[in-house]
């Protein structure tokens, strides 16, 4: 797969080295079969779309061919983690940030622009940076939010006959907890790019509410987009 020659710099010029630990972990690059080390560092995590997000405390793989491989772990509740950030952003929401939130519910441009009554194009022109409104960006939100809760009370729910009690009250839960609607009262009408940063901790004890271990390996051939 071609890549455009616009697209955003290589992973590994926007990292800053944090910690030292153990580092650096050695393991064979998959790319030229030689040595490469690994370093627990910061992370852009630009795979996500994003250009805000970081990753606190991520290996990396650092290689003389230029290969550059992260270990994100918890990939799907990182997502999560990403998605909840956004939807309680105390200013408006930014293009690449709605983009990310549309895939992040699965919808199509299409299918999201009948859901909140707008066009194709008008979603097109918000995700590409076209300035929003308060009332847009409350929509928007609301939307999202909305499509996060039904495919939450699905999951929850399941199939066959089986008691989910406790799945819908830890759910319930955390909607309560998430107290959208007031929250949305508190926004400020102004454009802002705040950086989002997530440290492990975040993602461990999130992982553990969800029973999630998965590690995703990402690497400056295989980055795949959210
Ligand atoms: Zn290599």
């Amino acid at each position: 797969m071609a890549k455009e020659t616009t697209e955003k710099p290589v992973i590994g010029a926007r990292q800053t080295v944090r910690f030292e630990h153990s580092d650096p972990v050695t393991r064979l690059c998959q790319a030229c079969g030689g040595t490469q080390e690994g370093r627990h560092q910061n992370y852009s995590y630009t795979e996500s779309g994003l250009d805000n997000v970081v990753l606190l405390d991520v290996l990396v793989f650092n290689c003389k061919c230029g290969e550059i491989a992260a270990q994100i772990p918890a990939v799907s509740v990182l997502h999560q983690i990403i998605a909840a950030e956004i939807l309680k952003k105390p200013t408006l929401i930014a293009g690449e940030e709605i983009r990310y939130m549309r895939k992040f519910v699965a919808c199509s441009a299409v299918e999201f622009a009948g859901i909140i009554g707008s066009s194709k194009i008008s979603i097109s022109r918000w995700e590409n940076g076209a300035r929003i409104t308060p009332n847009t960006d409350r929509l928007l939100r609301l939307a999202f939010f909305t499509k996060i809760v039904e495919r939450a009370a699905e999951a929850a729910i399941g199939p066959g006959d089986t008691d989910h009690t406790a799945t819908v009250v830890a759910f319930a839960r955390k909607v309560r907890s998430f107290n959208l609607t007031s929250f949305l009262r508190t926004i400020k009408d102004v454009q802002d790019r705040m950086t989002i940063k997530i440290d492990p901790a975040t993602v461990k004890r999130f992982s553990q509410e969800d029973g999630v271990t998965s590690t995703l390996q990402l690497s400056s051939d295989t980055a795949s987009r959210v």
